[in-house]
């Protein structure tokens, strides 16, 4: 067996690498708009029709011509009632419309006078009470939305209100992505199911395996089709035959643990005998060792076992790397500077993502056992500090804040 060199690598270089060898995968679905949301668009979305369609009113009024209304208190015949959904006469000279919420405004009128400034004398008069501007209350046709705009564009992630744009143009499906294949497999003799044995009968040197379950979650959040092959059997051949299967049906096939230097394990001669695997040691703390690789038609990403550099790896290398298999243009989290609101007095020659949260005076607050194990850290945390090589942060100093919300959509 050949042992793979380990490259120490930034951040940035080992991202543009493995996006280098993403390419969005072929194939779109027409999805229910109703299940749109967290979808990537496949094409620009045109409009076919101005939004909204008609110049309508924006409030329960009267419709007038503004030439008309010279003084407050002029009495005005109601000349007609224009519900909302319901065509409108032109307005007659020298009269008001009756008109709702979203009805359209007839033609001549050039302003809604809100019902509040009006006065109803008897059942075919009203005065109106306040002097309009022209235009005031209505709503023009196409302010929203004009016909043959491009409302939603390629490679954007559908959210809920996104999904309701396209319905107003009249979409009851979109074209999406379709959803990438990722097998999921976790390694270590120490690992033991939740369920399979109870904690109080756990041998010593067993633990559970937590990974699997914030990765399968992970994945699931950034819409793929999860197959969970469980903890690899510990033997070559199985897992050389698991990674061949997995490798026909899948885009991706996602391990943890077993990528630190030089440890023995199964993963790595079994990729290798299918096809190419290369380790990396990254330059971020928590998460080094890495490794990417292709078996088959599938991409392989191995993370590291411990469980924080795992969730962390994974939201900083395999969330975008998943982003742009489903053509996604925006794969670079937003980060946000905001005030420390703790001390971290030791420089580390790695760049470090530090658990935080953000605290009711607007600054943040660090949980105090960042080790790589600790994963109570990142249930704790709302976000990372991205903590740049070599720096110290004193309390109040501005650092790069990202939410969990912002890498977990
Ligand atoms: P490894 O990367 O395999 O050397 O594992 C590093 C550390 O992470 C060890 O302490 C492992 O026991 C732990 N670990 C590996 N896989 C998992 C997992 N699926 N769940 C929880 N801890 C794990
Ligand atoms: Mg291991």
């Amino acid at each position: 067996m050949t042992v793979p060199r380990a490259a120490l690598r930034s951040l940035d270089d080992a991202l543009a690498e493995l996006l280098g060898h993403a390419a969005a995968l072929e194939g779109i679905e027409n999805v229910s708009t109703f299940d749109a949301d967290g979808r990537v668009l496949a094409r620009d979305l045109v409009s076919a029709l101005q939004v909204p369609p008609q110049d309508n009113s924006a409030m329960d009024g009267y419709a007038v011509r503004t030439s008309e209304i010279a003084d407050e208190g002029v009495p005005l015949p109601v000349s007609q009632r224009i519900p909302a959904g319901s065509a409108a006469e032109p307005l007659v000279p020298g009269s008001a419309a009756r008109i709702f919420t979203g009805a359209p405004i007839p033609p001549g009128a050039d302003a809604v006078v809100m019902q509040e400034d009006t006065e109803a004398v008897g059942e075919q008069l009203v005065k109106i009470m306040r002097v309009p501007s022209l235009g005031q209350w209505i709503r023009r046709s196409g302010e929203d939305v004009a016909k043959g705009a491009i409302v939603l564009v390629k490679g954007e992630r559908l959210t809920p209100a996104a999904a309701g744009l396209a319905a107003g143009i009249g979409m009851d499906k979109v074209p999406v992505a379709r959803r990438p294949r990722v097998a999921l497999f976790s390694t270590g003799d120490e690992l033991v199911m939740p369920g399979e044995v109870p904690p109080e009968r756990m041998k010593p040197g067993a633990i559970y395996n937590s990974n699997r379950f914030f990765l399968s979650a992970l994945l699931r959040r950034f819409g793929c089709e999860v197959t969970d092959y469980g903890i690899v059997p510990d033997r070559r051949d199985a897992t050389v035959e698991a990674l061949r299967k997995a490798s026909h049906e899948h885009d991706l096939i996602l391990t943890s643990g077993g990528v630190s230097v030089g440890e023995e394990d199964h993963i790595k001669p079994a990729v290798q005998a299918l096809g190419s695997l290369d380790l990396w040691q990254i330059a971020i703390k928590p998460g080094k060792p890495f490794a990417y690789g292709q078996v088959g038609r599938a991409h392989f990403m191995g993370l590291p076992g411990n469980p924080v550099s795992s969730f962390v790896t994974f939201l900083l290398l395999v969330r975008p790397f998943l982003l742009k298999l489903k053509g996604a243009t925006h794969l670079v989290p937003q980060s946000v500077q905001m005030p420390a609101h703790f001390d971290w007095p030791r420089a580390d020659k790695r760049r470090e993502f530090l658990r935080v949260r953000r605290d009711a005076e607007g600054g943040l607050a660090l949980f105090p056992n960042q080790s790589s194990g600790v994963l109570t850290s990142a249930a704790w945390a709302d976000g990372l500090v991205d903590n740049l090589p070599g720096r110290t942060i004193r309390r109040g100093d501005l650092v790069a804040f990202i939410a969990l919300a912002e890498l977990l959509a």
